[in-house]
């Protein structure tokens, strides 16, 4: 059996959120965002986490997050790159022993061990498959001018969010296709999440697992106010 890896990736920087510091350092209650989920990941059946900053954060997320608050799963941490799946790709390229790898947002500090534990019991079954909620609202999907194009069913639309969890040879796999011709690739899909990879460059069916109405992205202010509210 090989090693259930999560990746974390913080190396963006996070231009929404208006603040010279990336989101995934701010503090909620005296702690960064990226201390949460390193720990929720710490205190889970994953058997290693992998860490993906900026190369100028490095040391001081090893001195000031993973030293400091003793996350010993943290192997490696490595740098990043220029766009969100060139940092998953480095991440990647890292794992060692591998089976199952998670990938995950830094900048969600509230996955918790349910939400891994259940990532890890359906990708064993499916090979492939992502955290999301169901819709609240009523989603529309509009054309160029702002006008009401189509109203899917409600019941079949999902928020999705990380982890995201494969096979690793799976997600490896996909990820090399799609970054051999990259420079082709990235101008006909625009890239946002690891499971359209998985989708488009390796034809891998990817199962929905429930996440949480909690596990936010940190991405504007407001979502700082928000993550206290959480907390508290
Ligand atoms: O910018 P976005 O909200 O999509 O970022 C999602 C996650 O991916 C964040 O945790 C961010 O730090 C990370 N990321 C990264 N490398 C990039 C861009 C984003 O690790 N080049």
């Amino acid at each position: 059996m090989g090693k259930i890896i999560a990746i974390v990736l913080a190396a963006g920087r996070g231009k929404r959120m208006q603040s010279d510091v990336a989101k995934q350092y701010l503090l909620v209650r005296n702690k960064p965002v990226l201390y949460y989920s390193l720990k929720a990941f710490q205190d889970s059946i994953v058997d290693e986490i992998i860490l993906v900053t900026a190369e100028n954060e490095i040391t001081y997320c090893k001195e000031e997050i993973v030293d400091k608050y003793a996350i010993t799963k943290v192997s490696q941490i490595v740098a990043g790159g220029k766009e969100r799946y060139h940092s998953v790709y480095n991440g990647l390229k890292a794992c060692k022993d591998a089976e199952v790898v998670l990938i995950h947002d830094g900048a969600r500090p509230f996955v918790d061990e349910a939400i891994i534990e259940r990532n890890v019991r359906m990708v064993k079954e499916h090979g492939a498959c992502v955290s999301g909620m169901p819709v609240k609202d009523t989603i529309k999907i509009s054309d160029v001018e702002g006008y009401v194009k189509e109203t899917p069913r409600r019941d079949l639309i999902w928020t999705i969010q990380t982890p995201q969890t494969f096979r690793y040879d799976l997600i490896r796999n996909s990820y090399d296709v799609f970054l051999a011709r990259e420079e082709e690739y990235s101008k006909q899909y625009s890239v946002t999440d690891d499971s359209m990879v998985a989708e488009i460059f390796g034809g891998i069916k990817v199962k929905l697992v429930e996440g949480s109405y909690n596990n936010v992205k940190i991405t504007t202010p407001e979502d700082m106010v928000l993550a206290e509210v959480i907390l508290g």
